[in-house]
């Protein structure tokens, strides 16, 4: 029974988690960023090609998303003086706040993982969580926030 519970439980929480997750879903500054690394790495017009942004160097520690030198906030941008990429500081500080929230759920997404592993529940059990708290997060259209 205590296991079920716990089942029922950890199925709640993760379907806020896939919930809040849906809803950041349309809003990606982040992929904004990206952009603007591509273009300033090959050229005009290059925003669609894939490149590695470091996230936690460029929000810890100021690092340049393109050439890992120093970025600084002047005005309404933030400007790196090595390869001349700039940001608009309010897509940086957006992108921040994705990083932060993205960060948050991955941490509550692993307990979760952490706690269906103490419960010893097997792969099926965990694939039912899994489906439970889609169906779930679906159903209540991402409005139910807590566990
Ligand atoms: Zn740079």
């Amino acid at each position: 029974m205590e296991r079920e519970e716990e089942k029922a439980t950890l199925v709640n929480e993760l379907a806020a988690l896939l919930a809040e997750e849906a809803l950041a879903g349309g809003e990606n500054p982040k992929r904004e960023i990206e952009k603007l690394v591509s273009e300033s790495v090959y050229g005009p017009g290059a925003a669609s090609k894939r490149v590695n942004v470091r996230w936690g160097g460029l929000f810890a520690r100021g690092e340049c998303p393109s050439c890992s030198n120093k970025i600084e906030r002047r005005g309404e941008e933030y400007v790196c003086e090595s390869c001349g990429i700039k940001i608009p500081a309010d897509v940086f500080d957006r992108a921040r706040e994705q990083h932060v929230r993205e960060a948050d759920r991955r941490e509550r997404e692993l307990h979760i993982q952490e706690r269906m592993k103490a419960l010893g529940l097997t792969e099926d059990e965990v694939r039912d969580v899994y489906d439970r708290a889609m169906d779930l997060s679906d159903a209540t259209g991402g409005t139910k926030g807590e566990a």
